[in-house]
C-alpha cells in the first residue's frame, strides 16, 4: 500500500486529504491517507476577529472518520526529503517517524510579527485559536478594570483587512463583555505605517471603509510606527504615546517555517514556488498547497493568503498527489475571478469583484454575503462519507 501524507489540518490539507479520498475511491487506489496536524481542529481561521473565539474550531474527526483517512496529533519539526519521511513530535514528549511516497505541505501561515521591543510580551493578535482566545479573555477582563490604566483604548496595530474587520468590530465585543455605554465610551485606535488605511483597495472601495471607520469613530493614525509595547502604553515612531492596556497586532502573515525544510525557491512571503500541478520544482515527490504556496491561479495573477485560494488549492494537491501515485492524469490548478468581502462591523461589508477589487455591493447587502461566507461557504463538509466526499470533487463551487 502506498502512503500519501498530509502535514496540515486546515483549510488546504482537510481539502487535500478528502478530495484525495475521493480519488481514490474513484479509482480503486491501493493508498493509505494519513493526516498529521498540531490539533485535531481546523481553525476557522478567518472569522478570529468575531466575538466567541471558543467557536470558532470544528473537531476534524467527523470528516476523516467517515472517509477513513488516518490522523496522526503532533507537530511536524523536520523532513527529510532524500529518505522521505517526517519527524513528528507527540504531545507526551515523543518523536515518530512517518515515511511517505508523497507528501502534501499544507501547514498554512503565521503572524508577520514585527520585532518590535514589548511586542512579544505585551501585545496579543488574533493569528490562532489560542491566540484569539487569549486576546478574548483579555478583553473580558479589561473591559471590567476600570481603575487599570488605559483600560478603556484599544489600539490595532496594522489597518490591512484583518486589522479594519478588528477594529470595526472592537465596540460590539465590548459591549458583549461589558455593556453598551463601556463600548461607546471605548476610544478606538488604528495604526498603519503607510499613508493609508486598507491600501489594498482603491477608489470607491477604500471611501467606502473610510465611511464605516470614520462613523465608528476609530482615530486613525497613519504614517506612524510603533517604537515600544509596555504594559499601558504604545509608543509611536513620531514620539508620542497611548495609553492603552490593549494592543493588538494585524501586521500580515508569512508562511509557516516548516517550510524551510525544504529546498527551493521562495517568494518574499516564504511560500514555496510550486508549478501548476502544485509540485514543489525540484524536489521529487513534495506538493505544496494553500498559504506555504505560490501558484498561479491563471495566467497571470498568484494565489492570496487566503481562504479563497487555500481550499480550491488543497483539492488540486490532494487530487494530483493521489493520481501521482495511481499512475493517472494530473490536472493544472486555476481559479479564475477573485472576489473580496471585508466585514465593516456596524456600517455592513463590503464586496469586491476582481483583482482590482471593484465594488459589487456593501452595507446591509454585502453584509448578508458576509455571513453566508463566515457562516456556511467556508465551513467543512458534513454529512455521510458519500456527501462528504462529493463537496470535496474538485468541479464543486467552493465560495470565495
Ligand atoms: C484573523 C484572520 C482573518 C482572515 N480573514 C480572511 C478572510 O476574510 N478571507 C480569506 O480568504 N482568508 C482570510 N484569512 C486567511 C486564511 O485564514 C488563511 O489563508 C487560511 O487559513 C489558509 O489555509 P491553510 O490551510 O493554508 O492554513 P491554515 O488554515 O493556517 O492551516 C494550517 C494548519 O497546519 C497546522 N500546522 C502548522 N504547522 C504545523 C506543523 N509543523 N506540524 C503539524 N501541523 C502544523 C496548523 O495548526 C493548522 O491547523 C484570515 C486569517 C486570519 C488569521
Amino acid at each position: 500500500m502506498k502512503k500519501l501524507l498530509i502535514i496540515g489540518g486546515g483549510f488546504a490539507g482537510l481539502s487535500a486529504a478528502l478530495n484525495a479520498a475521493h480519488e481514490i475511491d474513484l479509482h480503486g487506489g491501493d493508498i493509505a491517507v494519513t493526516l498529521v496536524s498540531d490539533s485535531p481542529y481546523i481553525t476557522i481561521r478567518p472569522r478570529l476577529y468575531e466575538p466567541s473565539p471558543v467557536t470558532l474550531r470544528e473537531p476534524l474527526a467527523p470528516m476523516l472518520d467517515a472517509t477513513g483517512i488516518d490522523f496522526v496529533q503532533g507537530m511536524v519539526h523536520a523532513i527529510d526529503t532524500g529518505s522521505h519521511q517526517v519527524d513528528i513530535g507527540r504531545t507526551d514528549g515523543t518523536t515518530i517517524q512517518h515515511a511517505y511516497d508523497q507528501l502534501i505541505l499544507a501547514t498554512g501561515s503565521v503572524l508577520r510579527q514585527p520585532d518590535i521591543p514589548g511586542i512579544e510580551k505585551h501585545a496579543f493578535n488574533i493569528d490562532t485559536f489560542d491566540a484569539a482566545m487569549a486576546f478574548d479573555d483579555h478583553l473580558g477582563n479589561i473591559v471590567k478594570a476600570t481603575d487599570q490604566f488605559g483600560h478603556n483604548t484599544f489600539v490595532v496595530v496594522g489597518a490591512g483587512l484583518t486589522g479594519i474587520e478588528l477594529a470595526t468590530e472592537m465596540r460590539t465585543r465590548i459591549a458583549i463583555h461589558a455593556d453598551k455605554e463601556t463600548a461607546e465610551g471605548a476610544h478606538i485606535v488604528l495604526i498603519e505605517h503607510s499613508t493609508q488605511v486598507g491600501k489594498a483597495f482603491g477608489g470607491e472601495a477604500q471611501s467606502i471603509i473610510m465611511d464605516a471607520i470614520n462613523a465608528d469613530r476609530i482615530d486613525v493614525r497613519t504614517n506612524a510606527g510603533v517604537a515600544e509595547v509596555g504594559p499601558n502604553t504604545i509608543s509611536l515612531s513620531d514620539g508620542s504615546t497611548i495609553h492603552t492596556a490593549t494592543v493588538v497586532i494585524t501586521t500580515g502573515m508569512r508562511a509557516s517555517p516548516l517550510t524551510e525544510q525544504i529546498e527551493g525557491e521562495r517568494d518574499n512571503l516564504g511560500r514555496l514556488i510550486v508549478d501548476d500541478m502544485l509540485r514543489v520544482a525540484s524536489v521529487p515527490r513534495v506538493f505544496a498547497t494553500g498559504d506555504v504556496a505560490r501558484a498561479l491561479v491563471d495566467d497571470q495573477e498568484f494565489a492570496m493568503m487566503s481562504c479563497q485560494h487555500g481550499r480550491t488549492m488543497g483539492k488540486y494537491a490532494g487530487y494530483n498527489a493521489s493520481h501521482t501515485l495511481m499512475g493517472l492524469e494530473l490536472r493544472a490548478y486555476r481559479q479564475p475571478g477573485y472576489v473580496t468581502c471585508l466585514d465593516l462591523g456596524q456600517s455592513g461589508a463590503l464586496f469586491t469583484t476582481g483583482w482590482d477589487r471593484q465594488v459589487e455591493s456593501s452595507g446591509e447587502e454585502a453584509k448578508k454575503r458576509k455571513r453566508l461566507i463566515n457562516t456556511e461557504l467556508i465551513y467543512p463538509p458534513r454529512g455521510t462519507r458519500s456527501e462528504i466526499l462529493a463537496a470535496m470533487r474538485i468541479d464543486e463551487i467552493t465560495g470565495r
